[in-house]
């Protein structure tokens, strides 16, 4: 890709990131409680004023305010521009990824601009989807149908899309695999759902308590319909030393007892596992296999 179009690219990424992340933050807050997030408008929570356009620019209004309300003064937490941040960086970081490395790792539509296109939207959508669901876990406990479902109904419908482009478009070279990309997205969404159900049922029987929500189950299934199960395996691992590094993290700083049992959301520690393969899985992989030769 030309050196000026990729300055043009990455720049509109991360900013398009940001601007999704800013959306997301108004869902965050206001999906898990009822409120529609199209009306009202945005509004202080303290002082009722509504923000004005220029006041509602992704990281920048943040920084020209100081994290203030413009007519009021009251603290606006500084997590609105850290989703803001994290939105344009994985964007950012998709669309390097697919650029860099190529989107073979994860769609067989070589089609040129128009399949690393689609990958890039793909991954995208998927990026929007966890970052809204790990902070909705955070702080409530539990993760939404659009991000569990939604990823399940995301990866079988890019792998149809894939198959189908196998079937008809790709010059008939591909007729006799077409059903792969399906099976494999199919075979990801059983195991992942599979397992994790798995891991539930384990658990609840050892601490006599419900371990795990359903929502980490269903999110389990999103990551193996879109990535297929070599990436359930991977982000469930991963997800497991993410949580414990956390966890007993947490223990030691509240010096909780370590037989008291602490809730912590699992959600965003399978999308932290999920990120990781999605930018270093076969990396991670290679890496696995040469520890046996
Ligand atoms: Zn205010």
């Amino acid at each position: 890709m030309d050196r000026g179009l990729l300055y043009i690219l990455s720049f509109f990424s991360f900013w398009l990131g940001a601007c999704i992340a800013s959306f997301l933050n108004v869902v965050i807050w206001r999906v898990p409680r009822g409120e529609s997030i199209v009306t009202p408008p945005s509004h202080c929570p303290k002082c009722g004023s509504s923000i004005r356009w220029w006041q509602n620019i992704p990281i920048l209004s943040w920084l020209a305010l100081r994290g203030k309300c413009a007519n009021c003064r009251a603290p606006i937490s500084p997590r609105y521009i850290l989703v803001e941040m994290l939105g344009g960086v994985l964007f950012l970081a998709a669309f390097l990824l697919v650029v860099l490395r190529g989107a073979g790792w994860f769609s067989v539509l070589d089609c040129g601009v128009a399949g690393d296109a689609a990958a890039v939207l793909v991954l995208w959508i998927w990026i929007s989807l966890m970052i809204a669901g790990s902070f909705i876990d955070f702080d409530h406990q539990l993760l939404p149908d659009f991000t569990t479902v939604g990823g399940m109904v995301l990866g079988l419908a890019f792998s149809l899309v894939q198959a189908a482009w196998l079937a008809c478009a790709a010059g008939g070279r591909g007729r006799d695999a077409a059903w792969i990309p399906f099976a494999w997205s199919l075979a990801g969404l059983v195991f992942g759902f599979g397992l994790l159900w798995l891991v539930r049922w384990i658990g609840s029987k050892a601490f006599r308590r419900e371990a795990m929500g359903m929502g980490d189950v269903f999110l389990m299934g999103a990551v193996g319909a879109l990535f297929g199960p070599i990436a359930v395996l991977v982000t469930l691992i991963l997800s497991s030393v993410f949580g414990s590094v956390v966890g007993i993290g947490m223990i030691l700083l509240s010096k909780t007892k370590l037989g008291k049992f602490v809730a912590i959301p699992y959600g965003p520690y399978i999308c932290m596992g999920c990120l990781a393969w999605m930018f270093r899985g076969p990396e991670m992989i290679d890496w696995y296999l040469h520890l046996f030769r």
